[in-house]
């Protein structure tokens, strides 16, 4: 082994490992990892933290905040024009008009609220931008994403809406197998005729790609562990939230 080709910044040396692991399980299905995104997710990552990978030439990033990913990358696309910035957490219907001037892709279409303020929103701005549908695959409760049974008709409401339908996005439950989520998801999609998946993130993005992924959401594997908020963001939930503290 030489280690002229392994580079010595950090953040390009995570880059790289993701992306041998990303043609690994590319190879192990026939795919070309040429044919798969991956969205480096920075949330809570600052500019300095997000520079070295624009360096080491990634160029598709992701955000699960409108604020924060407004106070950050104006200034970092500024010093670097071709970068493609995805939506990937839950949008609240009042953020619509500003999720659609800022992002290139959002992935939690979920609701057909959503769906209406969204369709506003880009008749506002005079953009479109195309969407995945977020599908809640394990039906949990408390997550975002729209039921199994409501994505075939939310498919439509958006297509009427003119709002472009990339394809569908997921995020499997905790702690369990997810091969079985990523398959009913590629599943889905096919029967609706849509392209692309959103789905694998850390964890588990060698199997989603496996499972058809053509978009996988990796944060920590490519920056490092976050930091634990120091505490709750308000209007930050979502429906209801059980009380824990009495
Ligand atoms: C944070 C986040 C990710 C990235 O998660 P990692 O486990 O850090 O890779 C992917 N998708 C969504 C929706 C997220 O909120």
């Amino acid at each position: 082994m030489t280690t002229a080709s392994i580079p010595a910044d950090p953040a390009a040396q995570r880059l790289a490992a993701v992306r041998d692991a990303m043609r690994r399980a590319a190879r192990l299905t026939d795919r070309s990892a040429d044919d798969i995104r991956l969205i480096a997710v920075s949330k809570t990552h600052d500019a300095d933290a997000i520079r070295p990978l624009i360096a080491a030439g990634q160029r598709v990033f992701g955000e699960n905040r409108v604020q924060e990913s407004q106070q950050k990358w104006p200034a970092l696309r500024e010093a670097q024009e071709d970068i493609e910035l995805h939506l990937v957490g839950q949008l609240q219907s009042n953020k619509a008009a500003e999720a659609v001037a800022l992002f290139d892709v959002i992935h939690g279409l979920d609701r057909p609220s959503l769906l209406t303020a969204l369709a506003r929103a880009m008749d506002g701005e005079g953009r479109r931008v195309p969407c995945f549908i977020q599908v809640n695959i394990g039906a949990e409760e408390q997550k975002g994403g729209c039921p199994i049974a409501d994505t075939p008709a939310l498919i439509a409401a958006a297509r009427d809406a003119d709002i472009p339908i990339l394809g569908l996005m997921c995020v499997p439950p905790a702690d369990v197998e997810p091969a079985p989520f990523f398959a009913l998801l590629a599943k889905m999609a096919r029967e609706e005729g849509l392209e692309r998946l959103s789905m694998g993130m850390s964890g588990d993005y060698e199997t989603a790609i496996m499972l058809g992924a053509t978009d996988i959401r990796v944060g920590t594997a490519l920056f490092g562990e976050r930091p634990a908020p120091a505490r709750p963001v308000p209007g930050s939930g979502r429906g209801m939230i059980r009380n824990s503290g009495g």
